[in-house]
């Protein structure tokens, strides 16, 4: 047992922030999927919307208490001694970054100067780097934008809200990142400041069938949005990024192919197809089977999970203290009773 796993992360209701409407499309046209409650108060809640079939929470801590959560668990492991960086993620990190760079080389033969938001120790611009690219970053996290200074890269340890930059770049990319921002929206108008009228803007983010396996995701406290192609499509073309399009930035690599890779470029008056009514019906109710898969069945949505306490801020809840390099073997640690319709208490398991 490590000091990391005594930790408990509190919360009261003026530390939650609540999303009526949808992430991606802003339709009022939604409906709730499941519930976290711990001691009655309900901390973090998971909606479908019905007209793009983005996946969002409406309810969740605010950002504030995330920045404060980190900053705790950052002296924690500091304290232990922990590195906050794994050496197999960036290993795979390094290799997602050259195939990407090789796409984006591909899609902008011209392309010479990059901004990564969301660029974690920098171990990609290495791979950009090989391709003759100047690559600048924004890293708010502590922990890991020191170590992209350490090895000499351009990052600026700020929120994307507060980056300065006097110049425009080829290409920008978010990745993996978006789906972690509370206002991806408002993400992605402020990313128009640094582009010019060719720059490709590259987002990849987990692909909802991809990613969501089970009821487990209810739980999920780092995403805040699960997308589609049609709803980052429709988020896209809110802030003003359109012509978007699918690549293929895995193909015959061998890593993970399912995520979702998207190319944007600016565009005024920007008006993505709607899904057609049986391809959105057919989604939408995979993603309503998805979300219940693993409870007993006869349980309807919404399903309310009573969670003892949160004691990790991407898992939310997690029942064991050995934790596992990919994110589904966590959740088997998790021991789930029915209480009653629909109702289910979390615990850790013996
Ligand atoms: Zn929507």
């Amino acid at each position: 047992m490590n000091t990391l796993d005594s930790l408990r992360f509190s919360l009261k209701s003026e530390n939650l922030a609540h999303q009526v409407t949808c992430l991606a499309c802003d339709s009022s046209s939604v409906q709730l999927i499941s519930s976290c409650e711990i001691k009655g108060l309900t901390i973090f809640e998971t909606s479908l919307c019905e007209a793009c079939a983005h996946v969002y929470r409406s309810i969740k801590p605010n950002e504030i208490w995330f920045n404060e959560q980190f900053a705790v668990r950052h002296q924690k492991q500091l304290e232990a001694g922990i590195s906050p960086i794994s050496e197999a993620i960036e290993i795979e990190r390094l290799e997602r970054y050259g195939a990407i760079g090789l796409a984006m080389k591909k899609a902008s033969p011209k392309m010479g100067t990059y901004l990564d938001v969301g660029c974690g120790p920098g171990t990609g611009f290495k791979a950009f780097e090989e391709l003759g690219i100047v690559c600048t970053g924004v890293e708010p996290d502590t922990s890991r934008s020191s170590i992209a200074k350490k090895n000499g890269y351009d990052v600026q340890e700020v929120e994307f809200q507060h980056f300065k930059s006097e110049q425009t770049y080829d290409v920008i990319s978010m990745v993996h990142s978006l789906e972690h921002f509370q206002d991806p929206l408002d993400l992605l108008i402020r990313a128009k400041s640094f582009a010019h009228e060719g720059t490709l803007l590259y987002i990849e983010v987990p692909e909802v069938l991809d990613h969501v396996q089970d009821w487990n995701d209810s739980l999920y406290l780092a995403h805040m949005s699960n997308f589609n192609e049609h709803s980052l499509k429709i988020l896209a073309s809110r802030a003003g990024w359109g012509k978007g399009r699918v690549i293929k930035t895995y193909e015959n690599t061998g890593l993970h192919e399912g995520h979702l890779c998207m190319v944007f470029q600016l565009e005024q008056n920007t008006s993505p197809e709607r899904p057609n009514a049986k391809v959105l019906s057919e989604l939408k109710s995979e993603i309503q089977n998805r979300y219940a898969l693993g409870l007993p069945s006869e349980n309807a949505h919404p399903h309310v999970f009573e969670l003892p306490f949160l004691n990790d801020l991407s898992l939310g809840f997690k029942g064991s203290s050995e934790l596992k390099m990919k994110v589904h073997d966590n959740y088997a640690q998790r021991h789930l009773i029915l209480k009653e319709k629909s109702r289910f208490v979390i615990s850790e398991s013996d």
